[in-house]
């Protein structure tokens, strides 16, 4: 079996440059006698260059290729992320109850000393304060305005767990320079055909200007268009849409109503009749846009949503319509092709799934890396590991609507038991009588954390009914004295914090 010695990456997006980085420095490219990486991209056709929102994993992602902190932030015009704020998800706008909650990045605060709060949480223990602001911090923190760490803590390190917002282009041209400075070789083509072998693997990239192209190994980031995975190679599409019903997005980069503005440190989602809305505070501007169903609305009503939503900073300016299929394929490594992005899959940007997805590709095609040249093995590992993650995370992109109270048909078709995979609805009947527990997650396949899970099933209001259980729980007092605490600490915590705008301004002006 010969060894791989050239990997030729198509596509220049965030997935095939953040691929090329992580190869680049997981296989030490540009040393003599490492193996090859090039990079090719179509000027013509471009990036999708959406993807504002990421999940904490990014910073391990942006620590290991080797980009320091204040360059991400200044280069990529940077913010924080702390979680996510759901707004009528539950219920309608004028509803009565509840209207918001929050999914935050910190777990439930433990000690290490057996006391779980959710148990007591869901016992009653901290009165009627949801979840998440019961058991961390994190969300008084977010509603202060203010960064997860302090001027002068050690870069992709913080008090609060966190993630990022950015500018999807500068991130893009920000790895692709890294990229090239690791020895990445990068030229701008067309790819106009592939060519397969008799053994149906991929056998050279044809181009318009550079004839065609030789590896031995191929990295599909083509995009939607799936050049290799999907056109040239046929690899099955499995289309979740009957699950997530969103099949578009209107874009909106507005201004903010004045330059000093506070910049929101969390992604704001607010449901709408047919869909929801994101809201991403960067440096000079907002990313904005609504996401929704084609079977539930149109487009001119989703832009009215849209529009309405931004108010007068959104006059004059043009929303970027994406139509988008929502799925992935079966099987995202055949043979001597792989596929990293959206050529692999896309479910929707709720939760920002999409680059954590990516990262995860990158990763295990640098850790479980064929040296032999021998890719059955690791693509039959590859292509269960990811299909397992794209399932998990349907299961929970899906919870955040089925247990919705909304009235209007998407959301009623949302809760519709025949919309909601066996695998999550098995688990929501176990949760009826205990909360969530980490055994009901396979941990290396999960791309959320059992508390993620937590924070949006109760702040969707799910009931859990412990008081039959109530003897397992003992720790009653000890659990409202950690709540109580807490509660105390928390107004510490947010004033030993710079204020988020303080905080990137600083970067951008003193890095
Ligand atoms: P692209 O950016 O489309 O890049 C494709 C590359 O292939 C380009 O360089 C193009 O030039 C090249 N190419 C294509 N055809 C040819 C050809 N014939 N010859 C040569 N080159 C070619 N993800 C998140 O994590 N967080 C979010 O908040 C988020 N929000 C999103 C919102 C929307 C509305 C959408 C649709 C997606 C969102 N995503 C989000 C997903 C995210 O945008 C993508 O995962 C990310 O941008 C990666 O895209 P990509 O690199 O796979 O593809």
């Amino acid at each position: 079996m010969a060894r791989i010695q050239k990997i030729l990456i198509v596509g220049g997006g965030t997935a095939g440059w953040l691929t090329a980085c992580y190869l680049a420095k997981t296989l030490g490219a540009g040393r003599p006698g490492a193996i090859g990486i090039k990079l090719v991209e179509s000027r013509d056709i471009g990036i999708l260059g959406v993807g504002e929102g990421t999940w904490p994993t990014i910073r391990a992602t942006l620590a290991a290729i080797g980009i320091d902190e204040a360059r991400f932030i200044r280069e990529s015009t940077a913010t924080f992320k702390q979680g996510v704020h759901f707004a009528h998800w539950a219920r309608a706008a004028g509803s009565a109850g509840a209207d918001h909650y929050f999914h935050p990045f910190n777990q439930p605060s433990y000690k290490g000393d057996g006391l779980h709060l959710l148990p007591y949480w869901l016992l009653g223990a901290a009165g009627d304060v949801p979840f998440a602001e019961a058991a961390t911090m994190q969300k008084r923190v977010v509603d202060a305005s203010r960064a997860p760490k302090r001027f002068g803590d050690a870069d992709y390190q913080g008090p609060m767990n966190y993630a990022f917002h950015f500018d999807a282009s500068k991130f893009a041209a920000l790895l692709s320079a890294h990229g090239k400075s690791l020895g990445v070789e990068h030229d701008y083509v067309n790819v106009r055909d592939v060519e397969l072998d008799e053994q149906g693997a991929i056998a050279g990239i044809v181009t318009e200007e550079a004839g065609t192209l030789h590896a031995d190994l191929y990295i599909d980031c083509s995009g939607f268009r799936a050049l290799l995975i999907g056109k040239a190679l046929g690899s099955a599409f499995r289309d979740v849409n009957d699950t997530l019903f969103a099949d578009r997005a209107l874009a909106l980069q507005v201004p903010y109503d004045r330059p000093d503005a506070p910049i929101a440190s969390c992604t704001i989602a607010t449901g709408h009749e047919a869909g929801w809305t994101w809201d991403i505070g960067l440096h000079e501007r907002r990313g904005t846009g609504y996401v929704y169903s084609s079977r539930h609305t149109d487009d001119a009503r989703a832009e009215e949503i849209l529009r309405a939503y931004v108010g007068n900073v959104g006059e004059g300016l043009t929303p970027r319509l994406l139509k988008f299929r929502t799925g992935y394929r079966e099987t995202q490594w055949i043979k001597n092709c792989v596929a990293v992005g959206l050529s692999a899959g896309f479910l929707e940007p709720l939760e920002s799934t999409g680059i954590g997805l990516i990262e995860m590709a990158a990763y295990l095609i640098g850790h479980l890396f064929p040296f032999d040249g021998d890719t059955t093995r690791v693509a039959a590992e590859f292509n269960a590991q990811m299909t397992g993650r794209f399932e998990r995370v349907v299961d929970f992109l899906k919870l955040h609507y089925c247990l919705s109270q909304r009235s209007e048909p998407f959301w009623r078709d949302n809760v519709d038991p025949a919309t909601i995979p066996a695998t999550l609805q098995d688990k929501l009947a176990m949760w009826r009588c205990r909360p969530p527990h980490r055994l009901d997650f396979i941990n290396d396949l999960e791309m959320f954390p059992p508390s993620s899970w937590q924070f949006v099933l109760y702040g969707m209001e799910f009931k859990t009914e412990l008081a039959p259980a109530r003897t397992a729980f003992p720790q009653f007092d000890a659990a409202r004295q950690e709540f109580h605490t807490l509660r105390q600490v928390t107004g510490h915590a947010v004033n030993d914090l710079p204020p988020h705008r303080a905080y990137i301004d600083h970067v951008i002006r003193h890095g």
